[in-house]
């Protein structure tokens, strides 16, 4: 038996002594977690900005706030989650109830990406712990520091038959994915989780899997510019543009692109630095993960025409927040999700034409449309499937957990945060509760009756 085997045949075990199911326990668990990422918050904020050399701004909004609070949301709703839900019993079963039971599926598997290391593993295992399934965590590598605290924080709060970290990069992920497990959940790229999808078919787990790909940013002639720029501009350079749900490339009508264009060199300068100088000196920004991203973004850079930025310094991996112009889908930034702080313009005239670029591409995980225009918001709305997304804003909708997070195709299948989170994690068990107090005939073949008995219920 190798480690992952072991712990999952721990985990197991301790799923079978019925505790994790018990709202008490769930609920100490959570608190449990709160308060030791709170002891850990230093330790985090230190691996983040080793990792990515993220600003303690960033790393709070999107990551350890995140999670806090969608814990806080959790533990206040758990309980009324938990109960059996009555529904409604048909005719033909007179005398019964009917309920759904949501039920732990067990031991989860939870596989997460580098670009938000931590709330990207903590925010899934908020969802199985509340839903009473053991998990097994698997970081990213990418971010090796993050990965650790992750495992030290866990190890010193939860044993590992309940709450288990495996850190490594794909061969780790493999092992673990050659296991039976009750539920994986995936976060990361599109090639990555067709493999997941693969590894989860030969016990037909179920999965979720939040995957990426290239997100449209729609500015239509009507939108407010100046705040709409600021808002673009706050989205896509947030993480130096790592994040997956950050607008991929921005599509204008051409009647405002120049003056939108303006706003938005405006904000960069606002947000990241006056000039080039400044900004390639200022060591609060964050950074690129790695150096094969570094070279695969610079070559983006080659023999375009930029409209902002594409300053860059490869010896901290940082390069300036750019935009691009004169991209078409031929473009090599066009071809694959940017995943990186620079930002492709294409203009249009008819908002059919961008409606029919998009949907000849991928499902996105999210759009952005900026329009004061509720028939062409109804329109985007019905024109394109994508997993979520903002009317004039961007990112947003991601923090806020009345809304399910998900992608849709190719972006993924499946969504979590707030109730969501629970669902992703639970089974909903059906139940009819049979009277034994009468026994209608009805259904019998010895009824004489049956067929149009039933003929007359069922029609
Ligand atoms: P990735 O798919 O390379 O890695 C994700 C995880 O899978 C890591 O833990 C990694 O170790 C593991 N892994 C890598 N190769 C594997 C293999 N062959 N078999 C099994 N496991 C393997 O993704 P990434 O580079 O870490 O993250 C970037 C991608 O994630 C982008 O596409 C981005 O859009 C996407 N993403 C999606 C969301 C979302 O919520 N939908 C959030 C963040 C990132």
């Amino acid at each position: 038996m190798n480690q992952s085997e072991k712990i999952l045949k721990k985990q197991r075990d301790f799923f079978a002594t019925g505790v994790t199911q018990e709202a008490s326990f769930r609920l100490e668990q959570l608190n449990k977690l709160k308060q030791v990422i709170q002891r850990f918050e230093p330790a985090i904020l230190e691996a983040l900005h080793h990792d990515l050399n993220k600003s303690e701004l960033d790393t709070y909004s999107t990551e350890l706030g995140m999670v806090l609070s969608e814990i806080n949301y959790l533990t206040k709703n758990l309980v009324s989650w938990m109960k059996a839900k009555r529904v409604k019993t048909p005719l033909t079963h007179i005398g019964s109830r009917s309920f759904i039971y949501p039920e732990p599926y067990g031991v989860a598997l939870i596989i997460s990406p580098w670009n938000y290391p931590f709330q990207l593993t903590l925010a899934p295992l908020l969802g199985a712990m509340a839903a009473g399934n053991c998990a097994i965590l698997k970081p990213s590598e990418l971010s090796p520091h993050v990965s650790r605290v992750i495992a030290e924080m866990m190890s010193s709060q939860f044993p590992s038959e309940y709450i288990a970290v495996i850190e490594g990069g794909a061969e780790a992920s493999t092992e673990l994915l050659n296991l039976k497990f009750d539920k994986i959940f995936f976060t990361g790229s599109v090639v990555v989780g067709k493999i997941v999808a693969q590894a989860a078919a030969q016990y037909l787990t179920p999965v979720t899997l939040e995957l990426g790909g290239k997100s449209p940013c729609i500015v239509h002639k009507d939108a407010k510019l100046d705040l709409a720029a600021k808002r673009i501009v706050w989205g896509k350079f947030l993480n130096a543009g790592q994040t997956c749900i950050a607008p991929d490339y921005l599509f204008v009508h051409k009647d405002v692109k120049e003056e939108l264009v303006e706003h938005m060199q405006g904000y960069i300068r606002n947000f990241y630095g006056q000039d080039s100088q400044t900004m390639l000196q200022n060591n609060d920004l964050t950074v690129i993960v790695n150096d094969r991203h570094f070279q695969r973004l610079i070559t983006y850079l080659e023999r375009a025409h930029v409209l902002a930025g594409g300053g860059y310094d490869e010896k901290r991996r940082f390069i300036e927040p750019t935009i691009l112009d004169q991209v078409d889908w031929n473009h090599p930034v066009m071809q694959e999700e940017i995943f990186g702080p620079i930002l492709p313009v294409l203009e249009y005239e008819d908002l059919e034409e961008v409606i029919a670029q998009v949907n000849e591409h991928e499902k996105p995980l999210a759009l952005y449309f900026f329009s004061e225009n509720k028939g062409l918001q109804d329109r985007i709305l019905q024109g394109i499937s994508f997993g979520g997304g903002c009317f004039n804003d961007t990112v947003m909708h991601i923090v806020t957990p009345y809304l399910p997070f998900g992608g849709v195709g190719n972006s993924g299948n499946g969504a979590y945060h707030g109730k969501s989170s629970f669902e992703a994690f639970s089974h909903q068990k059906s139940i009819l509760s049979q009277s034994t107090q009468f026994d209608l005939p009805v259904r019998y073949p010895s009824f004489k009756y049956a067929l149009q008995a039933i003929r007359f219920l069922m029609k």
